[in-house]
């Protein structure tokens, strides 16, 4: 029996999970589930998996959870030291971090430090922390996952291939809601229309990434991580209709892709049910009814977000872990409305250039790196909201 430790459970992927465990009660059960403050959706939860372990966001949620759900036999936490607390509870076998944010970075790594397998949905952690991760890996052999559609794609098509074979990883990327834009006609788009994704229904953050094309360049820095790649080997190819979720093309030519309908509980499932595949009852692919499948280059142009990720993929050290940051920094004021769409880029960018590299950062640095990055784009943002709002 596989004893699962689920951070971020009221999220997209954190309810996806659960629909997943509770099709196979035969072969996995729940040990611990942390939420934030969205208590609506963490209360039934509780009350259906009896989790040994709750952690929630902060002492005030504890009691009112404390009130709501005055039945519940386990225990119950708060904070983010509490996240690492569930991550490496002793009964644990595996970890789905579905957290957003740098946050999940050291419940990971302190996961994997255990030799746990972490199944990881939360692609922040390793373009703030990848190296770390790679080293922890290294030196522990735990076991990382990815739930991401895209390189649970790429990991399926590398089962039983040696990765001196690879030549290139083909990200596939839906193009988000603006595919096709100029500039001008990005300067127009409301909050309403970054959040309506043509293909995925996910979180807000995530939802504004893929609209911004952060979402392709976060993934970029994550397969480097993922699969040990030079950010060289990894290319992006826009394909809208979302079938092929990735490809890895070999040194004799030969590409292997990953095709399924677009269902975030399929990689979860995989990342679960590994090295075994379960049964599902997912929706099933039928080519003939899909009909086209069409590709074009991504705009780099009118997307510069995407190639900014590139850069920092291959310069390394603190800057992906500043990109990681000022880009949720900036998003954040842009859910607030205090930052058109338009201008996240440019912010990010202005990030990029005033931090001081380091080029081997240590947990410490990496955390100061990013409270450095937010910290920069919260006093530019109240900088830009101050010129704005005067007559
Ligand atoms: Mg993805």
């Amino acid at each position: 029996m596989k004893r699962l430790a689920l951070l971020g459970s009221t999220g997209s992927i954190g309810t996806q999970t659960l629909d997943v465990v509770s099709r196979h009660p035969d072969k996995i059960t729940i040990t611990a589930i942390s939420a934030g403050k969205n208590l609506d959706v963490l209360l039934p939860q509780a009350e259906r998996f009896s989790p040994e372990l709750i952690v929630v966001a902060d002492e005030e949620t504890a009691q009112k959870f404390k009130k709501a759900a005055p039945s519940f036999q386990g225990r119950l936490k708060w904070g983010e030291q509490a996240l690492t607390e569930a991550a490496t509870h002793p009964q644990v076998t595996h970890v789905v971090v579905a957290l957003v944010g740098s946050l999940g970075l050291v419940p990971t790594l302190r996961a994997l430090e255990l030799g746990r397998v972490v199944a990881l949905a939360n692609k922040e952690t390793l373009v703030a922390g990848g190296h770390l991760v790679h080293e922890v890996l290294n030196k522990n052999g735990g076991t990382l996952i990815p739930i991401d559609s895209e390189h649970s794609a790429i990991f399926q098509c590398l089962k039983g291939e040696s990765m001196s074979e690879v030549k290139t990883i083909w990200l596939t990327a839906s193009g988000g809601p603006f595919r096709g834009y100029t500039k001008e006609k990005l300067k127009k788009v409301t909050k309403e229309q970054v959040l309506h994704h043509p293909i995925w229904k996910m979180g807000n953050k995530i939802t504004v990434d893929s609209a911004s094309l952060m979402n392709k360049g976060l993934e970029v820095i994550e397969a480097k991580w993922l699969f040990g790649v030079s950010p060289e080997q990894i290319r992006v190819v826009v394909h809208p209709q979302g079938i092929i979720h990735s490809m890895v093309e070999f040194v004799d030519g030969s590409v292997i892709a990953q095709l399924g309908l677009p269902d975030m509980k399929t990689p979860i499932q995989v990342a679960l049910s590994f090295p075994e595949r379960w049964d599902s009852p997912s929706p099933r692919l039928n080519l003939a009814q899909v009909g086209t499948l069409t590709f074009e280059e991504p705009d780099l142009e009118t997307f510069p977000l995407l190639r900014y990720a590139f850069e920092v993929a291959s310069e390394g050290g603190s800057l992906p872990t500043v990109l990681n940051a000022a880009n949720e920094e900036a998003v954040r004021l842009f859910l607030d409305e205090d930052l058109p769409f338009c201008e996240i880029p440019d912010l990010i960018h202005a990030a990029m250039k005033s931090h001081q590299k380091k080029t081997f950062p240590s947990l410490p640095e990496v955390l100061e790196a990013d409270r450095w990055a937010r910290q920069f784009v919260k006093e530019a943002g109240s900088r830009e909201k101050s010129t704005t709002t005067k007559p």
